[in-house]
């Protein structure tokens, strides 16, 4: 089948056609697209790293980067295959080390965030045995999907849809929560905004986190 790119520069103002994170072709309005993680995915090459065009974007999509669906397509790989198979050594990874960090985040206050079984073994695995959660909170990176943010000794960790980004307290130099709900971190030189934070952690997660920055 012939998949036609239509170029569609603006209507109205806004910017309407879709790029293929593969290619970076546009995506043609009428062809669908899959969002991913951090863009857009056009359905052909979606169907070529190994997904269906059903199911999978709702359940999937947002777990997947376009760096790998990228290598995924470029390699002829499966990488549904390849999600599935890293969830099966994540869940298998699962011990004492992993436990007792996980409590530790219990402790901070993570279980009332309802946390996927996957999510907290994501974080209890990125944090060190000997690393020290001091608090937890969430909110919306730029408008979109929830992040969790939590404080230790060494650093803010972030997961969102699954995807663990790290701010180095060395590399922060400022933490601010704000009225309204809303809180940013300056590191290195950039500014990264959350809003609608939860309310009863946040404001504790700045000031006990700002005491911590170098
Ligand atoms: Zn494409």
């Amino acid at each position: 089948m012939k998949i036609a790119h239509i170029t569609i520069l603006s209507y109205g103002g806004y910017q309407l056609a879709k790029t293929c994170v593969v290619d970076n072709q546009k995506i043609g309005l009428m062809a669908g697209y899959i969002r991913i993680a951090d863009g857009d995915i056009c359905r052909p090459h979606w169907k070529a790293a190994g997904f269906n065009v059903t199911t999978d974007p709702t359940k999937l999509a947002a777990q997947v980067l376009a760096k790998e669906v990228k290598h995924a397509v470029e390699n002829g790989e499966n990488l549904k295959a390849q999600l599935k198979a890293k969830e099966v050594v994540l869940i298998q990874g699962q011990n004492a080390e992993t436990e007792s960090v996980k409590q530790m985040l219990i402790d901070k206050g993570l279980a009332k965030f309802n946390l996927k079984d996957k999510e907290f073994l994501q974080l209890s695995q990125t944090i060190a045995s000997d690393e020290t959660v001091l608090a937890v909170t969430s909110g919306r990176l730029n408008m979109t999907n929830k992040s969790i943010l939590v404080g230790t000794d060494r650093r803010i960790i972030e997961l969102r849809n699954l995807v663990i980004t790290s701010y180095p307290l060395r590399n922060i130099t400022e933490l601010t929560y704000l009225k309204l709900g809303n809180l940013y971190i300056v590191t290195s030189g950039k500014k990264v905004f959350y809003s609608e934070t939860d309310k009863s952690t946040a404001a504790d997660f700045v000031n006990i986190m700002s005491s911590k920055l170098y």
